[in-house]
C-alpha cells in the first residue's frame, strides 16, 4: 500500500454528487479516487478505486455525510484510516467565491457563514458544497479544510470586462458582475502551457479554451486574465454539452411572458435542455460525431453553432490580447476531439495560426503542440487537472499556517 502520509483528500461535491480524490500534492501521484451519485434519490451508487482495485456499490446514501462515511469504510478497507493517516488537508471546490473570496481559504466558521451567505448566487453549487465541507469537517475533524474557488483566478478581471452595462445601482446591490469559472482549471493550464513551452507565464499571452461538459474560454496576458467566456454564473458564453451559452436576455423575457414558462422553468431549459442537448439532443461529442457520420442534420448543426461561438470567442480574445503566443485545448472535448480543435481554427493561417492535421490527430494524455513548427502561434492541448491544482493550493494554505 503506498504511504499516504502528507496528501490531500479532495472532494468537489456536487447536488447529488461527490467526487473525491486522494493525491499527493508534489509528486501528482493519485493514491484513491471515488463518485458517488445520486445521493438522496434512488439508486444511490458509490465507487471507489483504490490500490488498482475498482468497487461499486449501490446502496442507499440519505446525504453527503452518508457518502462520505461510506467512502471512510472503504478507505479502511484499503488499510487507510482516513483520520490517523496524516492527511495534509483536504481540498474543496466551491463554485462560487462572490466578492468576499479570492485566494484559497483555510475554511473556519466565519468562512462557512460566508460561503453560506452568497449561495444565492450560486444556488445549485455552493450549498452544495457547503455540505461537503460540513461531512468531511464532521468525519475528520483535525484535518485542516481549505476552500478553492472556482472564481479567484478571475478576481482580478479588469473593470471593463467584469461590469455588466446595466443600472449601476442595481448591480452594486444584488453583486452583479461577470465573475468567471473554471478558474482553478484555467490558471493551471495555462502555467503548464508556459511550462511546456519553457517560457514565463509573465512573457505570454494566451487563450485557454476549457472545453468539457460545461465550457469556457479566457484571455491571459502575462498570466492575468484579462476576459473570460462565464458570467455572473457558469451559464454565460460558449455554447455547452446542456447550457445556452450566451443568449439574448431578451428570450428569457418573451419566454415568461409569452410562452408562459415560469422563472425556475426557464432555469431548466437553460441549463440542463439547451446547449448540444437542445440542438440535437445529445451532449456528448462521441455520439454527437457519430450522428453526423450518419448524416444527422440536427447534429450537424449543433456542431456547427458549437464551432461558430467558439470561433467568435477566440477572434475577440486575439484582438483583446493584441498579440497571441499560444492558444490552448483542454478539459474532455479540448483534449480528445481533434474535429473541434481543427474547425475552430481552420483558415486561420493569415492570423499566424496553423495547425498540423498529423499532429492534431495523434491522441495522447500528456501536454503537447499541434500547431505547424512554422505556426506563429502555437496551439496546445494540455490536459487539465482540478484535483492536483486544488491539493496544491490547499497545501500551500496548510503551509503558510
Ligand atoms: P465536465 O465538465 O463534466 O468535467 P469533462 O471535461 O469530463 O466534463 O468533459 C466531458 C465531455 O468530454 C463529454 O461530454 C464528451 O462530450 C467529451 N469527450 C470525452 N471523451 C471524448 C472523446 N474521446 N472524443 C470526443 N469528446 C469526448
Amino acid at each position: 500500500m503506498s504511504d499516504v502520509t502528507g496528501a490531500v483528500l479532495v472532494f468537489n461535491a456536487g447536488s447529488s454528487s461527490l467526487k473525491y480524490q486522494l493525491v499527493q500534492p508534489d509528486s501528482g501521484s493519485v493514491l484513491a479516487e471515488g463518485i458517488a451519485e445520486r445521493i438522496g434519490d434512488e439508486g444511490s451508487s458509490i465507487t471507489h478505486e483504490q490500490n488498482g482495485e475498482s468497487v461499486t456499490e449501490t446502496l442507499t446514501l440519505d446525504d453527503h455525510l452518508a457518502a462520505v462515511r461510506r467512502a471512510e469504510r472503504f478507505f479502511a478497507d484499503n488499510g487507510t484510516d482516513l483520520a490517523s493517516a496524516g492527511l495534509t488537508a483536504v481540498g474543496h471546490r466551491v463554485v462560487h467565491g462572490g466578492r468576499s473570496f479570492h485566494e484559497p481559504t483555510l475554511v473556519t466558521p466565519k468562512v462557512v457563514s460566508e460561503i453560506e451567505r452568497i449561495s444565492p448566487l450560486a444556488p445549485l453549487h455552493n450549498p452544495a458544497n457547503l455540505v461537503g465541507i460540513l461531512a468531511a469537517q464532521e468525519l475528520l475533524p483535525d484535518v485542516p479544510s481549505v476552500a478553492v474557488f472556482d472564481t479567484a483566478f478571475f478576481h482580478g478581471l479588469p473593470d471593463a470586462a467584469a461590469t455588466y452595462a446595466i443600472d449601476r445601482e442595481v448591480a452594486a446591490e444584488h453583486a452583479i458582475r461577470r465573475y468567471g469559472f473554471h478558474g482553478t482549471s484555467h490558471e493551471y493550464v495555462s502555467a503548464r502551457a508556459a511550462e511546456f513551452l519553457e517560457r514565463d507565464t509573465a512573457d505570454l499571452n494566451q487563450i485557454v479554451l476549457h472545453l468539457g461538459n460545461g465550457a469556457s474560454a479566457s484571455a491571459i496576458a502575462g498570466g492575468q486574465p484579462i476576459d473570460t467566456s462565464m458570467g455572473m454564473t457558469p451559464l454565460e458564453g460558449l455554447v455547452m454539452g446542456t447550457r445556452s451559452g450566451d443568449i439574448d436576455p431578451g428570450l428569457v423575457l418573451h419566454l415568461n411572458r409569452v410562452a408562459d414558462l415560469s422563472v425556475d422553468e426557464i432555469d431548466v431549459l437553460l441549463n440542463k435542455r439547451s446547449g448540444l442537448r437542445g440542438l440535437c439532443g445529445e451532449n456528448d461529442f462521441r455520439t454527437i460525431s457519430e450522428m453526423m457520420d450518419a448524416g444527422d442534420d440536427a447534429a450537424r448543426r449543433a456542431f456547427d453553432v458549437y464551432i461558430h461561438r467558439l470561433r467568435r470567442y477566440i477572434g475577440a480574445y486575439a484582438f483583446a490580447l493584441g498579440r497571441v503566443d499560444a492558444i490552448t485545448f483542454t478539459a474532455g472535448v479540448g483534449e480528445n476531439s481533434a474535429v473541434v480543435r481543427a474547425r475552430a481554427l481552420e483558415g486561420l493561417e493569415g492570423f499566424g495560426i496553423t495547425v498540423d492535421d498529423e499532429r492534431n490527430s495523434l491522441r495522447a494524455r500528456h501536454a503537447r503542440r499541434i500547431s505547424t513548427d512554422d505556426s506563429a502561434v502555437d496551439v496546445l492541448v494540455v490536459p487539465t487537472n482540478e484535483e492536483l491544482a486544488i491539493a496544491r493550493q490547499a497545501a500551500a494554505v496548510v503551509a503558510a499556517g
